[in-house]
């Protein structure tokens, strides 16, 4: 299987915090791989470093084949310089991120913060095609789409999010805390929503989350992190028989 996003021992750190400590990991096409940890192990510092909205301490980051970040000491050796390309061309390679807490625009409708996702595409028919499409596999969206945001649930926000990260059509979309803040059944509905997005689009998914057991249940692959490191990985059945994983996040 081929490996579309690939971690190779990051470190990240603001100021004198070290966020993240040598970190590893990878993404095959086609998956459903999450993160699990606790608040403030790291998790959202990841996502944003794949983005390309901080930059690395050492090691580096490759989509696709393609280095989009490195650090200044990962290629000394080869006489490579650090690199760090910008969010938006990060996302024009096909990377789409939905930020912890939606970070919706409330005063826009829904229809302008779907525009707002597409700002990539120049083809107005194809950002059509792909609004219709929203509607349709999203029909409370498309029942709201003239509505201002800030009108809609928690749920309905988390929805929009997830549409409008998929408006520039990624091959990769990193979720930070889907589940966040969302009633059980909500919770449930986004997670069928995210399993859909993955096998009939072929989208592979990134999820970060803190709810362990939901995360593990929706993935094939998972990895924990604590404090800035991965601790354990393995197939997301295996973790949730991991006696660690049970005591520590399944509240076991
Ligand atoms: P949460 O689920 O609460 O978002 P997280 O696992 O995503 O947690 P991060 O937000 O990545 O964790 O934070 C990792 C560490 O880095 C924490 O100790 C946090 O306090 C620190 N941190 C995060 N962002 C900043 C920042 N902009 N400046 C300074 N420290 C930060």
């Amino acid at each position: 299987m081929k490996e579309l996003l690939t971690i190779d021992d990051i470190s990240v750190s603001y100021g004198n915090i070290k966020a993240l400590k040598q970190v590893s990991m990878h993404v095959n096409e086609g998956d459903v791989v999450c993160l699990i940890g606790a608040n403030g192990s790291g998790k959202s510092t990841l996502l944003k470093s794949i983005m390309g909205q901080e930059p690395l301490d050492s090691g580096s980051i490759t989509f696709d084949g393609e280095e989009i970040c490195r650090a200044k000491n990962a290629g000394a050796k080869q006489g490579k310089r650090s690199k760090i390309l910008t969010t938006d061309l990060i996302a024009a390679k096909g990377i789409s991120l939905v930020p912890e807490g939606r970070r919706v625009f409330a005063d826009m409708t829904v229809e302008e913060n779907l525009d707002m996702g597409a700002f990539l595409v120049r083809d107005d028919a194809l950002i059509a095609e792909r609004k219709e499409s929203m509607y349709d596999f999203f029909p409370i969206l498309g029942a709201r789409r003239r509505q201002k945001t800030r009108s809609l649930s928690g749920g309905e926000q988390q929805m929009m999010a997830i549409a409008r990260a998929l408006m520039s059509g990624p091959r990769l979309i990193l979720l930070d805390e889907p589940g966040l803040g969302l009633a059980p059944l909500v919770i449930a509905d986004i997670f069928e929503k995210i399993a859909l997005i993955n096998q009939q689009d072929k989208v592979t998914v990134f999820l970060v989350e803190q709810n362990a057991r939901m995360a593990l249940r929706a993935s094939s692959e998972g990895y924990v992190m604590e404090n800035g490191r991965i601790v354990l990985s393995d197939a997301s059945s295996t973790l949730l028989e991991n006696e660690r994983v049970r005591e520590a996040y399944l509240g076991e």
